[in-house]
């Protein structure tokens, strides 16, 4: 079981109520340690001002979401894709974030090239990786969910995003989000082959059904992953970071008082992770 001062917000879960700053003030409020900010509103508060604020309210920036995205149908998609991502890595070193996390892209618009665009996406690191190394700030490669190949990230499997890690060398690591990787039969083997490499850990809950491929995450408890347990392959493999609850939920967690979702969040979290 973990303890509760692991654990941080991705600000997602609370998206459709809260701004950063609410974010900030509210787990600060409920005594929550860390945060997970998304680009989107850390650019609508202001890098800056988020940097203190966050600094004022003493937490810690598990990571930024989020970079990658490298794919495109042409070089000049791809540059304007890694320029984003160079900007996504000064802001994340603005606000002491532990790692940027990296959602690497799907299929470019009309392709049926999949494997292309994993060669792209390796590409794309490579290229970001002189600057993020600079920076100091680690790149998360967050392995997706299959149901996500052709739209949003063409590494599916931690087995995969290994092996990206083995070819590019320092300064690139994995976030593992048990959502997209539960079901993997070479879990376990894969999260020992980590070590040193997990740079971020996220948790919600697999529902059944599921009624929606991207916004209908559940809550810790409420499905079917066996979080302690992955939770303890990932501490053996050294891993003591923050724990980071990311629920996408439009139909139930959004519609919520945010007060409510960060209480209930703290209960599961003690229960269930
Ligand atoms: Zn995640």
């Amino acid at each position: 079981m973990a303890d509760l001062s692991r654990l941080a917000l991705n600000t997602a879960t609370v998206t459709q109520q809260w701004s950063l700053q609410d974010c900030i003030a509210g787990c600060a409020r409920h005594r929550i340690t860390g945060i997970d900010p998304w680009r989107d509103k850390l650019q609508k508060m202001g890098v800056a001002e988020a940097a203190k604020s966050i600094r004022d309210n003493g937490l810690r920036v598990s990571g930024l979401c989020r970079g990658g995205m490298f794919t495109g149908s042409d070089a000049g998609e791809r540059y304007q894709a890694l320029d984003d991502n160079r900007r996504a890595v000064d802001e994340a070193a603005s606000i002491g974030a532990e790692c940027l996390v990296l959602v690497v892209g799907g299929l470019p618009k009309d392709s049926r090239d999949i494997s292309g665009a994993r060669d792209q996406v390796r590409d794309g690191i490579a290229a970001l990786l002189d600057h993020s190394r600079a920076c100091n700030v680690p790149l998360a490669i967050e392995p997706l969910h299959p149901m996500y190949a052709a739209d949003r990230a063409c590494i599916n499997t931690l087995g995969q995003a290994n092996d990206l890690c083995d070819e590019l060398g320092d300064g690139v690591g994995v976030a593992i989000d048990v959502y997209h990787v539960w079901w993997d039969p070479e879990l376990k083997k894969e999260i020992e082959r980590c070590g040193q490499r997990i740079l971020g850990f996220h948790v919600c809950d697999w529902l059944v059904p599921t009624r929606d491929l991207l916004l209908d995450r559940g809550m810790m408890g409420d499905g079917v992953v066996n979080i302690p347990q992955i939770l303890s392959w990932v501490e053996q493999a050294g891993y003591t970071g923050l724990i980071e609850v990311e629920i996408f939920s439009a139909k139930k967690w959004w519609r919520e008082d945010a007060d409510l979702v960060l209480r209930t969040v703290k209960e599961r979290f003690k229960a269930y992770v």
